[in-house]
């Protein structure tokens, strides 16, 4: 540890809000922090794209381009263009004070000598943790003097609907007046940054236990590190445990599910979990034989794969908007044939409308449709509200739909589920053939990162070509892996797959 702390800097503070042993292990053990996913570089990136274009709205304003690691220069650029005249406004605008530095996304001209702090976030509204975020900006910016008249967020506005011109960046951003929360927060934050500066100078780490807290705002880097020593069946993972329950286990020192004694209250899912556990069986209801018997052939398993884009790229669209852009259909019929149907827009267009007549053309007018979840529901209800001409054909499909993953929920269970019923977990655990790590693409917030580098002319064609086949590979995986859950349900049931 350095004789003097380190400094502290906005999101080191939030960092430590969150907890303190997070912002020990940026400081002295960043290298225990796990890697940046391609998801999370994803979100970082669609940040920066929305900062970028939150700054067009002021062409003369000047960008303070001295890194971090440069900044006592950035914080000299800054002052120097403070100092013009005429620039409305001074973009990454570098201060330090009290042993925090800051860079404030933008900082706007109003009237004479007076400023407002604007936190630009990716966001459609505030949200709790920008209060602090903001509110550490203005101590700094106080503590120097700056006169600040309004601080708040500069967020995405999700009634704005692009016109497919030019954006209308006065429509697409909505600034949030934060200052009275700001002032009124200005002593909590001196104290909590006293707090973590005491951390920080203390000779070890805070003594903290993992827990609900590590995934909140925020997914903690050190979650691997932290949890690396807890139980298979950790009680954090007990299907909706609240908080005050996972506290009480805790003060009686119960960290394994199996553990947790048997007069603790826990509601019927949980107890037959733990009984699942305990035993080391796995649990089926026999209300699920009239579930799956309910249904009509051809039988469709259905997976949608989506994006959502921070910014609208199509006309007629709002800020991360659902554009709907691949589905699988694998077809049962009676006599037990199996087909596979499937679409993927492959032009960078607004892909809805061919997306709904295609998909009407696979699913006919007859049949029960699996999906696993509620998500594609939602798709055909907003698909319905967008497209007039094809409301009367998609809204029948609701009707048709049954959700295999509320089924599982409802009347099955298996240990190796680890208290999820994400079908990454239920499927590897029924069907251990269809592992999701040897998959390109494992998850759909991967799909929509990929979708887009598919659409990018930057993107070299041997890549887009790849891309589009692991795109069809793992809508695929899950449509089959639907089809694979339903025959292991049937067999455990001792029923049969087919009439
Ligand atoms: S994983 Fe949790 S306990 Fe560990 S540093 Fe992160 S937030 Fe703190």
């Amino acid at each position: 540890m350095p004789s003097k702390p380190p400094m502290l800097s906005k999101s080191r503070f939030i960092a430590g809000l969150q907890c303190p042993l997070r912002l020990w292990h940026q400081i002295y053990n960043s290298r225990l922090a796990a890697e940046v996913s391609p998801a999370q570089q994803a979100i970082f990136d669609m940040g920066h794209d929305v900062g970028r274009a939150a700054t067009r709205r002021y062409p003369q304003g000047i960008l303070i381009d001295e890194d971090h690691l440069h900044h006592p220069q950035a914080v000299e650029s800054t002052r120097k263009a403070m100092e013009g005249m005429f620039s409305p406004a001074v973009f990454e605008a570098a201060f330090v004070h009290d042993g925090i530095r800051v860079r404030v996304d933008i900082l706007e001209r109003s009237g004479w000598g007076k400023w407002n702090l604007i936190e630009v976030k990716s966001s459609t509204s505030v949200k709790e943790v920008h209060v602090p975020d903001v509110a550490v900006q203005y101590h700094v910016l106080r503590g120097l003097g700056v006169r600040v008249e309004k601080a708040g967020i500069l967020h995405l506005n999700n009634q704005y609907v692009y016109d497919g011109r030019d954006l209308d960046l006065g429509q697409l951003f909505l600034f949030s007046d934060l200052t009275e929360e700001i002032l009124e927060q200005q002593e909590e934050v001196l104290r909590r940054v006293n707090q973590l500066k005491e951390v920080l100078a203390a000779d070890s780490p805070p003594a903290i236990q993992p827990s609900r807290h590590c995934w909140n705002p925020y997914l903690c880097e050190f979650w691997d590190h932290c949890t690396a020593g807890m139980p298979e069946y950790w009680i954090i993972n007990l299907n909706g445990i609240t908080r005050r329950k996972l506290r009480e286990l805790e003060a009686l020192g119960v960290k394994d599910i199996r553990d947790i004694p048997e007069e603790f209250s826990l509601n019927a899912l949980q107890a037959r979990i733990r009984t699942c556990l305990i035993e080391g069986k796995e649990f089926i209801d026999p209300g699920l034989t009239d579930e799956l018997g309910r249904v009509e052939y051809p039988i469709h398993f259905l997976d949608f794969e989506t994006v959502g884009p921070a910014i609208p790229r199509y006309p007629h669209t709002r800020p991360f908007q659902t554009i709907p852009f691949q589905w699988s259909d694998y077809l049962l019929h009676a006599d037990g044939a199996l087909e596979h149907r499937e679409y993927l827009c492959a032009e960078n267009k607004d892909s809805r409308e061919e997306f709904a007549r295609t998909l009407l053309e696979a699913l006919g007018e007859k049949g029960s449709i699996f999906i696993y979840t509620s998500y594609e529901k939602d798709v055909i209800s907003s698909l319905a509200e967008a497209l007039p001409l094809y409301r009367e054909r998609l809204l029948p499909l609701l009707d048709r739909f049954k959700d295999l993953h509320a089924l599982i929920r409802r009347y099955f269970y298996h240990p190796q589920f680890h208290g999820s019923f994400s079908l990454k977990d239920v499927l590897p655990a029924l069907v251990p053939s269809m592992k999701y790590d040897r998959l390109a693409i494992q998850e759909g917030s991967m799909a929509s990162l990929q979708y887009l580098r598919m659409l990018d002319p930057a993107t070299p064609s041997a890549e887009r070509d790849k891309i589009k086949r692991d795109l069809l590979t793992y809508c695929g995986h899950d449509t089959l892996g639907m089809v694979k859950i339903r025959e292991e349900m049937l067999k455990r049931l001792s029923l049969s797959c087919t009439p």
